[in-house]
């Protein structure tokens, strides 16, 4: 019956093709609720068991967030929202879940419902789910935006004391972050209090206003929170630390393959030799040069030993650039942490072999009951292999190095040098 769904018939008619995605787009909130339902079960199984063995209830569920988005391959950082999500959506707001169940709601908008009622108590929430969801010819044609609106409307309605805690708290949730954008751009994103974010917009627009030099005023603003920021013209070479990893050969201009700038991703070759040529001119600037290898086989960073307790400086700096994000499957967060796969409590080395690059969130999670990684190094390639408490196992494998292909490029009996360039104006 299911299966049937998903065959496609080549000659189809467009109004039957129109059918079908209706029909697969109604599975995919069915699909959405049966998980809410499964995840729910599982967090009160977990729950029951740990209670049964003894564990304060404080500590009950640890790590359980990380396992079920690993099951659902995503970042364990979305874990906590997928969880709550599901004991929410089946232990207290069964309208809504009927509603994803049968279609009315896409699983985000169900998600958005649920985060508009996370700040009310369970009787003002059942109040909004019916409100909400008892009448699922309501929902009909509403988007994202009105559906979160809606729910806001009613929260707001039942305990408005209640929203403006949130808000208050979301004042906690204060952060800058990075990603990147396209043609070697980047997206550096401040979320902040509306107020603090409103007048760094217009302080910006004020330097704007007042200058007139050719540019124009995107470029002013841009330019002046640079400045602002770094404290230097932003013409100048910036004068933090930036890790820029290259082949010797590209930063000779012998070839073009990809930079990788750590805390950004891969940078075109032209444009990490420009940064580089930058630091050298900059008598500012000290432009450092460190030499590394990489596998000729696999092309990742070779191995390092250390027989100190925490890891020392450049192994830490090893392992970063080795694993250059979080090791846990899926999560593409920022390296917070240098983790002993195998603990030191259990015999684990401190050494490139046992150790992995992990978010703080992966690494607290790790450390519950059940979890074991174990890493191994197979023709170049370093592996790391996590098993939950379920008995899953999810596997990742560290990244090559930048440079052109390895299988090209043979000296130094088989390993290639990469130069890593640090350059600091200290
Ligand atoms: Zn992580």
């Amino acid at each position: 019956m299911i299966e049937h769904v998903f065959e496609i018939d080549p000659s189809a008619s467009e109004e039957c093709l129109r059918e079908r995605v209706e029909d697969l787009e109604r599975l995919k909130s069915k699909a959405a609720a049966a998980q809410a339902r499964a995840t729910a079960l599982w967090r009160a199984k977990r729950h029951a068991a740990e209670k049964a063995a003894g564990v304060p209830a404080s500590k009950r569920g640890r790590g359980l967030a990380s396992e079920v988005a690993l099951a659902r391959h995503e970042a364990p950082a979305t874990g906590g929202r997928h969880l709550g999500f599901a004991t929410a959506l089946v232990e207290e707001m069964p309208y809504t879940l009927a509603a994803l169940e049968c279609g009315a709601l896409s699983e985000w908008r169900a998600t958005l419902i649920v985060r508009e009622s996370a700040c009310l108590s369970v009787e003002h929430r059942a109040r909004l789910d019916a409100e909400m969801c008892r009448d699922v010819a309501r929902l009909d044609g509403w988007g994202d935006k009105r559906i979160a609106a809606e729910a806001k409307k009613i929260a707001c309605e039942l305990d408005v004391a209640a929203v403006v805690d949130r808000s208050a708290k979301a004042a906690e949730d204060r952060r800058v972050t990075i990603r990147p954008a396209p043609d070697s751009m980047t997206y550096v994103t401040a979320l902040l209090p509306v107020g603090q974010g409103v007048a760094v917009y217009a302080s910006l627009k004020r330097s704007a206003d007042t200058t007139f030099d050719g540019r124009s005023r995107g470029q002013v603003m841009a330019d002046t929170l640079v400045q602002r920021v770094t404290g230097r013209p932003a013409e100048q070479p910036v004068d933090v630390t930036l890790n820029v990893v290259m082949a010797d050969t590209t930063l000779m201009g012998d070839d073009d393959a990809p930079a990788w700038l750590q805390g950004y991703g891969p940078l075109p070759s032209a444009i990490a030799r420009g940064l580089t040529g930058d630091a050298v001119r900059d008598a500012a600037a000290k432009a450092m040069l460190r030499r590394l290898y990489r596998h000729p086989g696999s092309g990742q960073l070779v191995a390092m030993e250390s027989q100190a307790r925490a890891f020392p400086k450049g192994l830490a700096a090893f392992i970063d650039l080795r694993d250059q994000t979080c090791r846990t499957p899926y999560c593409d967060a920022e390296i917070r942490h240098r983790d002993h796969a195998v603990p030191r409590r259990r015999g684990g080395p401190t050494s490139a072999g046992n150790g992995l690059g992990a978010c703080a969130a992966c690494n607290y999670a790790k450390e519950a009951p059940g979890w074991s990684v174990v890493t191994s190094e197979r023709a170049g390639v370093h592996h790391a292999e996590f098993t939950t408490p379920t008995r899953a196992t999810y596997r990742s494998t560290a990244p090559p190095l930048p440079g052109p292909p390895v299988r090209k490029v043979s000296r130094l009996e088989g390993r290639l040098s990469i130069d890593l360039i640090t350059f600091d104006a200290a």
